[in-house]
């Protein structure tokens, strides 16, 4: 087992030096793990504050902080206007809440200075990386929160690169090595085709939970195994 990925190129020409590797791997995933349904979660402001509020703890301390969070204040214009330390009191439970809080208030107040209200269902009209480029616009918040908020609010063909799609698609070589995770965001937009992003993001962390592991990755039992560079650097 060699833990040294070979090289890997983005889009058509990863599609040329290893063809078919992505339909390839996107069938294994699949195979595996199913077609994942896509549906809007949550309002998009809602699903914003919510993964702000994700950013360095688990889902489950997120949801409980959001969960206090909208408990504690009637609606966002009352948290973006209430003193940041009864905003940071009410997500105690999430974890660094002294960041957080700012964060959230800074990134509610610049919706409605630019907008007029907290409503960002228009960015569901906008071309996928206009939708992106947006929201990065906003304090705190970078491409893979922007890209959560747009992939599972409204479907746009958005790679949300967290750990688990950053260090799977690192060693099966799909994106270049040592690509780092912000700018894979653009790279993966460029290997996997706008109409099956979903699902390769989900099966792609689902990959990198189970199988994948960052410490203890189960090749052995993994089907992508034959086409990974992280168990041969020159797999084809
Ligand atoms: S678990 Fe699969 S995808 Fe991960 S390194 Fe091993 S063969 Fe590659």
């Amino acid at each position: 087992m060699n833990p040294v990925p070979g090289s890997a190129l983005p889009g058509a020409a990863l599609e040329r030096e290893r063809p078919g590797l992505v339909t390839f791997v996107l069938a294994a995933l699949r195979d595996l793990y199913g077609v994942p349904d896509w549906a809007p979660r949550r309002p998009p402001t809602d699903e914003l504050v919510l993964t702000i509020l994700s950013q360095h703890t688990s889902d489950l301390n997120a949801e409980r902080a959001f969960n206090a969070l909208v408990a504690r204040f009637p609606g966002w214009d009352a948290v973006a206007r209430a003193p940041v330390e009864a905003v940071a009191s009410a997500i105690v439970g999430g974890g660094l809440a002294q960041q957080k809080a700012p964060r959230i208030q800074a990134a509610l107040r610049q919706i409605h200075a630019e907008r007029g209200d907290y409503a960002l269902d228009f960015l569901g009209t906008m071309e996928p990386r206009e939708a992106r480029d947006w929201l990065t616009r906003l304090d705190g918040v970078g491409p893979k929160t922007a890209s959560v908020v747009l992939l599972f609010c409204f479907g746009l063909p958005l790679m949300p690169v967290d750990t688990h799609v950053h260090r799977v698609t690192s060693r099966i070589g799909l994106i270049p090595p040592r690509t780092p995770a912000e700018r894979a965001h653009d790279t993966a937009l460029e290997v996997f085709p706008r109409e099956r992003m979903y699902e390769a993001h989900v099966n792609l962390i689902t990959h990198g939970r189970r199988t994948c592991s960052a410490r203890n990755p189960a090749c052995g039992r993994c089907p992508v195994a034959p086409r990974c560079r992280y168990v041969d650097p020159v797999a084809p």
